[in-house]
């Protein structure tokens, strides 16, 4: 493991300038294939070297940039875990609470020879359900301990007034990532679906169930997920905004769906509201049908496996074990990460907001704050250069365009101010004790904003993630301190390799808010029109074109990428690498063309959009990402954008006959 830290910097070693020139140092870039020409394939000239020497952690399912840097980060979480759990806390501090969470959590003595005893009491509370409204009772008081089973109740914007929250159902009720899995046939999604029956068959086993039994209530639970994943929609079709949002009167919902009995469910909730959103109604006409037409001991086995999986990775080694084995067979992850890698995750998800205060005191210098927020507004001045120069729309959709652009909230490293969690109750030797009274804290927090203004000042990922994001709702973009560090973001860098790092995700967040989603919601978070009817059709004509590029792409065997899943990410590569550029184009840098290590600005302004996306992984891991996740893989997150950047072109002297050639009219330019 320690090789594989090395290997993952190699290719970045600072080197000195030439005596006389400016004190500064910079990053040379290395490890270049000159086998392969960059109008080829760029992603490779840049990284495939660095493919062939680096290895997969075994308890990873890949390695590199973005997601994969979290490994790191729960690696520091886990340096900082470990003092504070060593440390004398007074009780109720943060510090005690964290400690002690971590602690409980890494006292696998304890956790294992309570065995599944922490969920007994549930076990017993399904087997003495006598009918549907009993069921309906369990799930709203499992619902209050935020463990979602058939029904996903939660609390955010009204898309139509946005400042205002509302409640939403969504869809739910399956164990595999998407209802897809469970009609394919091809022979990678038989093996997940072997594995996933097999992953059934042992929690039922674990709980006491014989072998043939356990067998038989897993066909049983997998043909009622079956059932419930006909009324699913497709991940494309979760992608449209209008057709995802349903306002229902509560009275009318009750009556629609009476098998339910919605009422009563908010009621035990404690959920007050007149309307709310039922995001996805097929799923919930179908549950209601299903209530009437499958037996009740029949639903007491479902609800049986969906509870067991719901909390099997807080329980002992056995069930742990069970759920590794089926992620293994979706991620290919070899190993198990360790104990504390894992909890350092699990505090990062249940009290996140705690460790974050530790983590950005210990690794996020404040200067970083100020430079980047000077690489935003650079970026939103590009941003608004472009759209002047727009040649396919008219000057009062620019215009609308430009007032959204700078309306745009900006986020950076963490929140202004801090969540607390004085509700949730942490003791050293009970590790399922603590997971239940955080989860069930999540959902009071969540519940108290019901028919509530919403507070815009709230986060939506830990400060320490690697990730960034843009809310629609709220207008706003955010870049947690996770994300501000190398190859992203580097105080030492020059500007190129910052522009075409952590520059792009700037404007690849900013691209966000035009792209087939965002371009729906106004500068408020609303969703409503902002477009002439002309100019709409337009967009929708570039995106379409977005769609068809990408969607010839071959990834692994024969799986294409999903054009029309991926476009809104596919956007926002493309649109972010240009805006970037442009304002890399506003600095000094930009502006020059002196060398560096025998390179102009410009090609390393490529080279670090080929950087910040490198990341190996597992086949099957490969596959599940084309499958679920709205991002193109890296080589394509990179060439597909490029080849239709003309400053690529130019700075690569690309030629016709190179395979990312396009001509000039085929280049795609949305934003
Ligand atoms: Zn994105």
């Amino acid at each position: 493991m320690k090789n594989w830290l090395l290997l993952s910097v190699f290719l970045v070693s600072f080197v000195a300038c030439q005596p006389g020139t400016k004190e500064k140092s910079f990053i040379a870039i290395e490890g270049l294939d000159s086998t392969i020409r960059p109008g080829d394939n760029f992603f490779n000239y840049v990284n495939l070297k660095w493919y062939d020497t680096v290895q997969i952690p075994p308890s990873q399912s890949g390695v590199g940039a973005y997601r994969f840097m979290n490994y790191q980060q729960r690696l520091k979480l886990q340096g900082i875990l470990d003092s504070v759990s060593k440390s004398n806390n007074s009780p109720g501090s943060l510090e005690q609470k964290i400690g002690d969470f971590f602690a409980a959590g890494m006292d696998t003595n304890t956790i294992n020879q309570r065995g599944f005893e922490p969920i007994k009491t549930g076990l017993s509370q399904i087997n003495a359900i006598t009918s549907v409204a009993d069921m309906l009772t369990f799930l709203a008081e499992q619902t209050k301990l935020s463990n979602v089973s058939l029904i996903d109740f939660q609390v955010s914007p009204d898309q139509e007034n946005s400042s205002m929250n509302m409640g939403h159902i969504y869809q739910t009720g399956i164990g595999m990532p998407d209802r897809d899995y469970y009609f394919k046939t091809d022979t990678a999604t038989v093996a997940i679906q072997q594995a996933y029956k097999k992953y059934l068959v042992d929690i039922f086993t674990l709980t006491g169930s014989d072998s043939a039994l356990a067998q038989k209530n897993t066909a049983l639970v997998y043909n009622i997920q079956k059932q419930l994943a006909t009324a699913h929609k497709t991940n494309v079709e979760l992608r449209d905004v209008k057709g995802n949002f349903h306002k229902v009167a509560l009275a009318d919902l009750n009556k629609q769906q009476p098998n339910i009995g919605w009422t009563t469910f908010f009621q035990h909730l404690g959920a007050t509201m007149d309307s709310l959103d039922v995001a996805q109604p097929g799923y919930y006409d179908k549950l209601n049908a299903l209530l009437k037409s499958i037996p009740l001991e029949d639903w007491k086995i479902y609800l049986r496996a969906n509870y067991t999986s719901n909390y099997a990775d807080y329980l002992s080694q056995p069930f742990v074990k069970a759920s590794f084995d089926y992620n293994k067979a979706l991620t290919g992850q070899a190993v198990q990460k360790t104990r504390g890698e894992t909890m350092s995750g699990v505090v990062d998800t249940y009290l996140g907001m705690a460790l974050g205060q530790l983590y950005t005191k210990l690794y996020f210098p404040e200067s970083a704050k100020a430079r980047m927020l000077e690489l935003v507004n650079n970026l939103q001045k590009a941003f608004s250069n472009r759209v002047d120069k727009l040649d396919w729309m008219s000057d009062s959709t620019k215009q609308k365009a430009k007032e959204k652009l700078f309306a745009i909230t900006k986020k950076i490293g963490y929140p202004d101010k801090w969540r607390e969690y004085n509700n949730v109750t942490v003791v050293r030797n009970k590790y399922f004790e603590n997971v239940v009274s955080a989860a069930a804290n999540n959902f009071q927090y969540n519940l108290a904003k019901l028919g509530k203004p919403v507070d815009k000042t709230e986060w939506f990922t830990t400060p320490a993630t690697v990730t960034a994001y843009n809310n629609p709702y709220a207008n706003e973009i955010v870049f947690p301190a996770g994300i501000l560090q190398p190859p992203y973001f580097d105080n030492n860098a020059d500007d190129a390799l910052n522009y075409g790092g952590i520059g792009m995700v700037i404007g690849h967040e900013m691209t966000h808010t035009f792209d087939d989603q965002g371009a729906q919601f106004d500068k408020n978070g609303n969703v409503k029109s902002w477009w002439t009817a002309q100019d709409y059709e337009k967009f929708k004509a570039k995106t379409q074109q977005v769609i068809d590029l990408y969607s010839q792409f071959t990834v692994l065997d024969s799986i294409h990428i999903k054009g029309a899943l991926t476009v809104g990410e596919n956007t926002a590569d493309l649109s972010g690498i240009a805006v970037a550029y442009d304002a890399f184009k506003m600095t000094k840098q930009g502006q020059d063309t002196t060398k560096i290590g025998g390179f102009t600005p410009d090609q390393r302004f490529f080279f670090s959009i080929a950087r910040i996306w490198r990341v190996k992984m597992k086949d099957e891991y490969l596959r599940y990402w084309v499958n679920n996740d709205p991002h193109s893989p890296p080589m394509w997150r990179v060439n597909g954008p490029l080849m239709n950047i003309p400053a690529f072109y130019s700075a690569f002297n690309v030629q016709p006959g190179e395979k990312m050639y396009l001509d000039a009219d085929k280049r795609i330019k949305i934003w």
